[in-house]
């Protein structure tokens, strides 16, 4: 570890490790294959950049995240340069160059985009240069538990198969241990030493509240609650509500949600974040774009969907490491619309096989044939021809499936008459990357303004979402979700040509029951998302500590843990109760024991 150490300041310009890092980077350099789980920030990337640079061979570092690499590349090259990155923004010349120095033994750390491992000839290159190390970032893309999956991270396991790489370590920091599992498997890592660190937060108090008055119960809470704080609701609606509710009751409050013109919401969020607004009832889009460090209390007033959500989001109190409060009211009620969203997210196989057939109805297309123009798809056509109402979810949900299984594609409102500005000031946005946690928001931030400069923010930029996905990565899909996400904050103005979909068949029509999907999969997947659902509902009634029920939850080990803050912590144990009952029964016979023994003394007395 002293050259470990030495690298650190060498490089990074830090005097000691992280408790977890050292670990992590100790199990590498033994030799072990490490699966780390660290929270967002927790400082994954020097846990492999460390060992690969004492290595005397180069290693591989496998990430997503293509504009990001050429940021991590560069900090490390700030002396010399050792670290080198390969995607699909390179041409070939350099590319060649990028080999060769490593062949020379003058890079040590390369980044590759995982699409890149499809070449066989590239695989070859890489191979015959004999790698140390096979590091796997964001190591959760490969498991479709996990929850951003990406195709092309399943290409990983031939290429370790092929290079015959045995030093394979792997980095997330979003994983249950079903993920987990999920990963080594995928990935067939020999005897993994899983390492889970980091979860606890030691300034946040978490207490549950079960009631059906939520809002008698919000008025009690913020009367002795902290501010500035958040209240997370699940629909705009009940934001808006909530807010007028509270204003009635002369609280200062404000509402926040994406169906908010831009210039509102910035001004709410700059409000929230100079002090002038204490109180914002936000949706879930609401968090991500505030670097605020001294938000006290977070209250959910209904309960998310997953504790992987629940803790993203009290995660965003007490950055300041004050003390801040958690407060989640739970109404059985409230879970109504997130089974809503399972059942939208993972429709059953009949469906899936009648929005196929009726939208090839639709077009009078014949099975075995395929038309070369585009369909459109007409949600009321499909209404009756499902007898059901399908609603815009479901039916993107169906399309994804059957465009991931090769039968068609969807088109239109992807097609580049979408386009987007920025609408804030340049700092603030750097700002914003700077605090933000999510990685892929950042690499694609950092793509657009490296390609159209200071343009972007000044007027509208037509999207290429092929260009950008082969620069970034990020799928069409994922791209129009960031988009919209920006456009929640508030940070800018995306226009989309949504709902006027068309689809483009990939193959001759089949016959419905011969479409081959994953079902078995999409039902584990819907069982999956019910079983976090279910999680989430057991954490209201758990009896011991909350934050213990969280890190065994991320697989963290837990075993003597309690955060001492909690309402369980604070409150009496149910089984002490009992004892402390029991013992004032006791202590009342005893005294009643006493006061006869007492008695029965005095009279002997007075008999004497
Ligand atoms: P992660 O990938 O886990 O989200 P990063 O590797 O991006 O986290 O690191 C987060 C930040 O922490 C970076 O700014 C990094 O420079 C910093 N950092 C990492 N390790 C240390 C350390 N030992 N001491 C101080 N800062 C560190
Ligand atoms: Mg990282």
């Amino acid at each position: 570890m002293k050259k470990a150490q030495e690298i650190l300041k060498e490089f990074f310009g830090y005097d000691s490790f992280r408790p977890a890092q050292e670990e992590i980077i100790s199990e590498i350099l033994k030799g072990e294959n490490v699966i780390a789980v660290l929270p967002t920030g927790a400082g994954k990337s020097l846990c492999y950049q460390i060992p690969a640079l004492i290595s005397d061979n180069y290693s591989i570092v496998i990430s997503p995240l293509i504009a990001l690499m050429k940021d991590q590349v560069d900090s490390i090259n700030k002396n010399k340069k050792i670290s080198a990155f390969i995607n699909s923004t390179l041409e070939w010349i350099e590319i060649e160059k990028i080999l060769n120095d490593i062949a020379f033994g003058k890079i040590k750390l390369l980044y590759v985009a995982p699409e890149r491992l499809e070449s066989k000839e590239f695989s070859e290159r890489l191979k015959s240069m004999k790698p140390a190390y096979l590091f796997i970032d964001e190591a959760h893309c490969i498991s479709e538990w996990g929850h951003n999956f990406r195709p092309s991270y399943t290409k990983l396991k031939a290429f370790i198969e092929f290079t015959g790489i045995k030093k394979v370590s792997a980095f997330t920091a979003t994983a249950t241990p079903e993920v987990v599992q999920d990963i080594i498997k995928q990935l067939d890592i020999k005897n993994p030493k899983v390492i889970v660190k980091g979860f606890e937060r030691e300034n946040i108090a978490i207490s549950v509240y079960t009631t059906n008055k939520k809002r008698d119960k919000l008025l009690e809470i913020l009367k002795t609650n902290q501010r500035p704080a958040i209240i997370y609701v699940s629909s705009r609606k009940k934001a808006e509500k909530l807010n007028e509710f509270l204003n009635l009751n002369k609280i200062k409050s404000e509402y926040y949600h994406a169906g908010l013109n831009n210039l509102i919401r910035r001004s709410i969020q700059d409000e929230f974040i100079s002090g002038n607004i204490p109180i914002i009832i936000a949706t879930n889009a609401f968090g991500m774009g505030i670097d605020k460090s001294d938000i006290r209390t977070v209250i959910h007033y209904d309960i998310p969907g997953s504790i992987e959500n629940y803790y993203q989001e009290i995660g965003r109190a007490g950055r300041d490491g004050k003390p801040s409060s958690a407060i989640l009211l739970f109404d059985e009620k409230d879970l109504s619309i997130h089974k809503y969203f399972i059942e939208s997210a993972y429709p059953k196989k009949e469906l899936i096989q009648q929005i196929y057939s009726g939208i090839c109805d639709f077009a009078q297309v014949g099975v075995g044939s395929m038309p070369d123009k585009n369909i459109p798809i007409n949600t009321d056509f499909l209404n009756l021809y499902t007898k059901q109402n399908i609603s815009s979810g479901l039916l993107h949900s169906a399309l994804t499936y059957l465009e991931s299984a090769g039968y068609l594609k969807v088109n239109s409102s992807f097609t580049s008459n979408d386009s987007v500005k920025f609408v804030i000031d340049p700092n603030r946005m750097k700002q914003f990357l700077k605090s933000t946690d999510n990685d892929e928001l950042k690499d694609l931030v950092l793509f657009l303004i490296r390609n159209f400069g200071s343009k972007i923010f000044n007027e509208r930029i037509s999207i290429d979402y092929q260009f950008i996905e082969s620069n970034t990565g990020l799928s069409n899909n994922s791209q129009k979700e960031l988009y919209n996400f920006l456009s929640d904050i508030g940070f800018a103005e995306f226009i989309s040509l949504d709902g006027k979909e068309t689809v483009t068949l990939l193959q001759p029509r089949v016959v419905k029951e011969n479409l081959r999907l994953n079902y078995k999969l999409i039902n584990e997947l819907y069982l999956f998302a019910q079983e976090k659902l279910e999680k989430m509902r057991s954490f209201v009634y758990v009896n011991d500590c909350r934050f213990r029920y969280i890190l065994k939850y991320f697989g963290q080990n837990a075993e003597n843990y309690s955060c001492g803050k909690c309402d369980n912590c604070n409150s009496e144990n149910p089984i002490k109760d009992i004892y402390s009952i029991l013992l004032k029964l006791l202590k009342k016979k005893i005294y009643r024991l006493m006061i006869m023994i007492k008695i029965l003394n005095s009279s002997i007395c007075l008999m004497k």
